[in-house]
C-alpha cells in the first residue's frame, strides 16, 4: 500500500466525510431535475477544484444532466474512467432536512449514502490522493449521470456513458458495493414485451362455435414463454400481467399479456427473441391473431473474459498491497456498467462504498470502507500499467 497515499487519506478523513455529507444532503431524485442541476454544479466545482476539466451536459431540456470530465488529458497513458450516478430513488425531503448522519457503529445513513454518492466521493478523493503524489501516468475520466434509477429517456445518456468509456484501459462503476467486498463482474439484461391477442366475440350459449377465445390463445403462449427459461444459463422468463374478457357469458375477443425476461448473455437474448418471433407467428386457435412488441434489452453486461481479467488484476493488487481480497459476483439487477461495457472496455461494477439495503430507509454504508477504497483505487490506478489482456 502506498504510504504517501495512506497518509494523505488519513490526514483528510474529516474533509472526505464532509464532502460525503454535503453531497448526500444535496438531495434529488431523477423526478426532480430542478434539484439535480444545483447538485451537478456542486460536483463540477468539486472535481474542478481537484484538477478535473469538467462540464455539465444536458441530453434534453428539463432532463437530469451529466457531469463529465478528464484530468491529465495530455498524460501519455491510456485513460481510466470512474463512473456512476448522483440521483437517488428518494425525493428531496423524504427523511427531513440534512439527513446524513453517522451512528455509533461507524455506519453512515442518508438517502443515497450507499447508492451511490459514497462511490462518487471515493472517485473524487482517489483523484486528489493521486494528485498529492504527482501522479501523471494516464488521464483519469469521470462520468456521472443523474437518471440511472429508472430514467424515462436513458438511451442518449447511456450512449454518452459508452462514449466516455470508449478507449479506456479500464472502467470502474462506483455503485453500491456488497458488504462482503465483492466486485461485480456482470449484471443481467432485462427486456419486456407485450402481446395483444385478438379473437372473435360471441354469446357463449347461443353461438359458442362462432367464438374464438383470445384468453385461451394467450394461455398457450403463457406456458410457452415460461418454457423458454434456461435455469442453467440464468435465463428467467416471467409472464407478468394478463388482462382480458368482459363478462362470464361472452367469449372474449381480446387479451393482453405483458412479460419480461432476464438474461446473462446476449446470445440468450437472441435465442429467446427468435423463439418469441416463431411463437407469435402462429396461433393454436384458427381465427385468432396476435401482434407483439419487445423493448430493447437494457441494464446488463456480460461477465466477459475481459471483465474477469480486470477483476483478477484488481484482486492481485489488493493481495499484493495488503488490502482485503475482493471476490467477484454476478448480480441480477441492472446498472450503468451496461453502457460502459458497450464500449468494449473491461468494466467492473459495485466499486463504491460497502453497505446494505439501498432503495430503503435502512440504507447504510460502512464509513471505514470510504477510506479503504480511496486507498485501494488509488493503488489500483498506480498499478494499471501491469494490467494486460492476453
Ligand atoms: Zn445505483
Amino acid at each position: 500500500m502506498d504510504q504517501r497515499i495512506a497518509e494523505f487519506v488519513k490526514a483528510h478523513q474529516e474533509d472526505i466525510v464532509n464532502d460525503w455529507r454535503d453531497l448526500v444532503n444535496l438531495e434529488g431524485s431523477l423526478r426532480e431535475p430542478q434539484y439535480l442541476y444545483p447538485e451537478a454544479e456542486w460536483l463540477k466545482a468539486k472535481f474542478t477544484e481537484a484538477g478535473v476539466k469538467c462540464e455539465i451536459i444536458s441530453t434534453a431540456d428539463n432532463y437530469p444532466p451529466l457531469v463529465c470530465g478528464t484530468i491529465g488529458e495530455d498524460r501519455p497513458g491510456v485513460p481510466v474512467i470512474f463512473a456512476g450516478h448522483f440521483d437517488t430513488v428518494f425525493n428531496k425531503g423524504t427523511y427531513g432536512d440534512n439527513p446524513f448522519r453517522i451512528d455509533e457503529d461507524g455506519k453512515a445513513h442518508g438517502p443515497g449514502v450507499l447508492d451511490m454518492k459514497g462511490g462518487i466521493i471515493i472517485a473524487l478523493w482517489t483523484i486528489k490522493a493521486l494528485e498529492s503524489i504527482g501522479y501523471n501516468e494516464r488521464p483519469i475520466r469521470v462520468c456521472w449521470c443523474s437518471d440511472e434509477e429508472g430514467g424515462t429517456d436513458h438511451g442518449p445518456v447511456s450512449k454518452l456513458i459508452t462514449e466516455w468509456t470508449s478507449g479506456c484501459i479500464a472502467g470502474f462503476n462506483m455503485e453500491t458495493s456488497p458488504v462482503d467486498w465483492k466486485l461485480c463482474v456482470g449484471r443481467k439484461y432485462i427486456f419486456s414485451g407485450k402481446a395483444v391477442f385478438h379473437g372473435i366475440s360471441a354469446h357463449s350459449g347461443n353461438n359458442y362455435e362462432a367464438g374464438r377465445n383470445a384468453i385461451v390463445e394467450a394461455a398457450y403462449k403463457v406456458i410457452a414463454i415460461q418454457n423458454m427459461n434456461n435455469m442453467e444459463l440464468g435465463t428467467h422468463m416471467n409472464p407478468a400481467i394478463i388482462a382480458g374478457g368482459r363478462m362470464p357469458n361472452s367469449i372474449p375477443d381480446e387479451c393482453t399479456l405483458t412479460f419480461s425476461g432476464r438474461f446473462k448473455t446476449k446470445a440468450e437474448i437472441a435465442r429467446v427473441r427468435e423463439e418469441l418471433k416463431e411463437l407469435f407467428s402462429k396461433t393454436e386457435i384458427d381465427g385468432c391473431s396476435i401482434e407483439y412488441t419487445l423493448s430493447d434489452p437494457a441494464g446488463g453486461f456480460e461477465a466477459s473474459d475481459k471483465n474477469m481479467a480486470l477483476w483478477s488484476f484488481v484482486n492481485d493488487v489488493c493481495k499484493a498491497e495488503g488490502f482485503h481480497e475482493v471476490d467477484h459476483v454476478f448480480l441480477g439487477g441492472g446498472s450503468d456498467a451496461s453502457g460502459m461495457a458497450e464500449s468494449g472496455t473491461p468494466v467492473l461494477c459495485s466499486c463504491g462504498v460497502r453497505g446494505e439495503w439501498n432503495h430503503t430507509d435502512r440504507e447504510y454504508a460502512v464509513v471505514d470502507s470510504m477510506f479503504e477504497r480511496v486507498n485501494m483505487w488509488s493503488n489500483v490506478v498506480m498499478h494499471l500499467d501491469e494490467f494486460k489482456l492476453d
